[in-house]
């Protein structure tokens, strides 16, 4: 069986979308499932947070996109994490444009991940914050979108965007995409409207919203300065312990899936 393959997608920036795909890949690592981290946003956040150094790479997820060079010779391992990466650096910022006029430009990224799919146990691909070529390519090479989001005000607003899009990508180019889950983040419970969106969201959504809630903590926010998972940084740690808890949420809908 291939790898189940998850895009991490929310054009509002800074929501979590890398924390949440480092720290669930090591913790998808650490319940021993094989991971490979897909590194799609030339910010390079998710490089530098599996211990990566983006600025010193000679092949990039760009080589695999543009020049169509062989994953295994844009491959490597995170130190800390217990996965693999395919890295990302400012390079990426360029694909976009020589995209464009190419054939299969949305699926360069499906095509790319085919051979090695059966290597691994999840596929995790951190997205751009926009909802551009880059992301369509996330979106057109997974199974599902995991959706990080913060319950503010104009969160559901941005949501809609997002499933338009999602609903076009279904039309066109990947008719099974599902949605996977929609994770809150950076939750306060102590904020009243941070509640008030979060019982909205589960309105809408029922058990499409994850019972784990991550808490805004600051080991998760510090943990990249040292090109590190939370759970290796501090693993007692109230952020590293709801990425452990969200992995064994996930791990357990799969398998309730498969018997199904
Ligand atoms: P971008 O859209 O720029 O790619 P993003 O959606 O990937 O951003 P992150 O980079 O994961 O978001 O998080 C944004 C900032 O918030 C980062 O500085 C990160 O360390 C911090 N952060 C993320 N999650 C938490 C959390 N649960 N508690 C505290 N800080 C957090
Ligand atoms: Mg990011």
């Amino acid at each position: 069986m291939g790898a189940r393959i998850l895009a991490i997608t929310n054009q509002k920036g800074g929501v979590g979308k890398t924390t949440t795909t480092v720290n669930l890949g090591a913790s998808l690592a650490a319940a021993k499932k094989r991971v490979l981290l897909v590194d799609l946003d030339p910010q390079g956040n998710a490089t530098m947070g599996s211990g990566i150094e983006k600025g010193a790479l000679s092949k990039t997820v760009y080589h695999l996109l543009i020049l169509e060079k062989k994953l295994d010779e844009v491959r490597m391992m995170s130190p800390a994490g217990g996965y693999d990466v395919i890295p990302a650096n400012r390079e990426l910022a360029g694909a976009e444009v020589e995209l464009v006029g190419e054939s299969g430009r949305e699926t360069r990224l499906k095509e790319a991940l085919h051979s090695v799919s059966g290597e691994y146990d999840y596929i995790l691909i951190d997205c751009p914050p926009a909802l551009n070529l880059l992301t369509v390519n996330g979106l057109c090479a997974a199974h599902a979108v995991m959706i990080p989001m913060q319950c503010e005000y104009y969160a559901l607003e941005g949501l809609s965007d997002l499933i338009k899009t999602i609903k076009r990508v279904r039309a066109n180019l990947n008719p099974d995409l599902q949605i996977e889950g929609l994770l809150r983040t950076m939750f306060d419970p102590r904020n009243t409207l941070a509640q008030q969106v979060s019982d909205q969201l589960q309105q809408h959504f029922g058990d499409k919203v994850y019972r784990t809630v991550i808490p805004r903590n600051v080991r998760l926010a510090e943990a990249p300065s040292f090109g590190l998972p939370a759970m290796v940084h501090d693993r007692n740690s109230k952020g590293a312990s709801a990425y452990l808890t969200l992995a064994g949420e996930i791990l357990n809908r799969h398998m309730q899936q498969v018997n199904r």
